[in-house]
């Protein structure tokens, strides 16, 4: 990175430092030429390679474009879905990879999209997952229930009514 005062082409860290949460980093320079001083930010780019194999950069706009559609009708507003794409890039970036195959955005919308609307999550599920059959519903409804039952045993437990 060149110096933004005389352009020279070498500089040292003086010190560095990460920000949002440890996804980008800034670093403070100091010109070996010119000795003045200055910041840079560094920032993973989070690729997403689509199946033709094209990349192209992250985006939380287009999770919630495709949340939205499968959402039409049902009570989620356009916070809930700026969050879940929130919740959905984090999770992403928490794996620590550079780069992503687009069906991997979809997995990791599905969690998140489960708890926000089980309607509007069986709708994304069913393209996602490419459901051809009555099966494919009936076995996703029954994973969904399993799960359902299970959050509530979690959120239940204690009161030793159940697993005789
Ligand atoms: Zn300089």
């Amino acid at each position: 990175m060149r110096c933004p005062f005389c352009r020279h082409a070498d500089s040292r860290v003086v010190d560095s430092r990460e920000v949002d949460e440890g996804q980008a980093i800034r670093r403070r320079r100091s010109c070996s030429e010119c000795g003045r001083r200055f910041t840079t930010s560094e920032t993973m780019v989070l690729a997403v390679v689509k199946r033709s194999g094209v990349t192209e950069q992250f985006s939380r706009d287009k999770v919630v474009l495709g949340v939205r559609r499968a959402c039409q009708g049902r009570p989620v507003d356009d916070d809930a879905l700026q969050q879940l794409a929130q919740r959905v890039e984090e999770s992403i970036r928490a794996a620590g990879v550079a780069e992503i195959p687009s069906h991997e955005v979809g997995l990791a919308i599905l969690g998140p999209l489960r708890e926000l609307d089980t309607v509007a999550y069986l709708r994304f599920a069913s393209v996602y997952r490419s459901f051809s059959s009555i099966e494919d519903f009936e076995k996703e409804i029954s994973d969904l229930r399993q799960a359902i039952a299970d959050t509530a045993d979690l959120a239940g437990s204690g009161n030793g009514a159940d697993d005789a």
